[in-house]
């Protein structure tokens, strides 16, 4: 069970076997259920959250009720990084988009923890640059890059951070994940489903064709998945099963439902 916990995330799986046993006995196996808060606006960060099969969302709300998603954090990554660099207040509100396990630490024995030179150390400032990568390259793809290059971008991020091919989400809610009308979001998932790379029916995305939907992309997914990568070594799980699905035809039921109608 330990082991498994520890392999279930990939910076704790990073950590020699006599840090990361410094730190078990730390670690509060939890749940998180979808749409649940994980941090208030300006509330405090009282643990520090490492994802196992959950997925959360760290969302900006606007005035105008935009809510445009500035990361996504699966088991690859962890919420709270402001503790780490002594902020103990969220800025932005966090929640979690997908239901499933998480292992957490009071962020006070996690800074008690980090001793200089330590790996534990390293693996949370490599992460924290990371994502600082990932917030820059997202303000230069929202400017730039077309909202169907964006869609088969978040799509595959959402699909790496949930380890699954089968993402529930709804256009609605991807559209406010790309900062994006309704309208444009299913224009842009009925043509990616026209050209096979996805089906979809109500609330939820299926990626058919991983590989076809890496090369609708903007090259920002590549840039970051490679980045992760470089330091944290593959950490996809379960390979796609999506190749062996490339070749069945989308259900009917998958097509795209008429403008006004709700897909969950
Ligand atoms: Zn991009």
């Amino acid at each position: 069970m330990e082991a498994q916990l520890r392999s279930s995330n990939v910076l704790l799986s990073r950590l020699p076997e006599r840090e990361y046993e410094r730190l078990a006995p730390m670690l509060e196996p939890v749940s998180a259920r979808r749409g649940d808060a994980i941090y208030q606006p300006g509330g405090p960060i009282d643990f520090v959250e490492f994802p196992l099969t959950a997925v959360a969302l760290i969302a900006v709300p606007m005035a105008d009720g935009a809510v445009p998603t500035v990361a996504i954090v699966g088991h690859e990554g962890l919420v709270g990084l402001p503790a780490l660099l002594g902020e103990r207040r969220s800025l932005h509100g966090l929640s979690w988009c997908v239901s499933g396990s998480v292992v957490r630490i009071r962020s006070e024995d996690l800074l008690a923890a980090a001793v200089p030179f330590s790996q534990l150390v390293r693996v949370l400032g490599v992460y924290a640059e990371i994502r600082l990568g990932i917030v820059e390259q997202n303000a230069a793809c929202s400017g730039l890059h077309e909202v169907r290059a964006r869609c088969s971008r978040t799509l595959l991020t959402l699909s790496d951070a949930a380890d699954a091919d089968r993402l529930d989400f709804s256009h609605k809610s991807l559209a406010l994940m790309l900062g994006v009308t309704r309208q444009s979001a299913s224009l842009a998932l009925e043509s990616l489903r026209i050209d096979r790379k996805i089906s979809y029916a109500a609330g939820h995305i299926l990626i058919l064709d991983r590989d076809g939907l890496e090369g609708t992309s903007c090259e920002c997914y590549a840039i970051l998945r490679s980045e992760s990568e470089r330091f944290f070594g593959p950490w996809r799980r379960s390979p796609s099963d999506c190749a062996a699905r490339a070749g069945v035809a989308a259900p009917d039921q998958m097509a795209l439902l008429p403008d006004g109608e709700d897909r969950g």
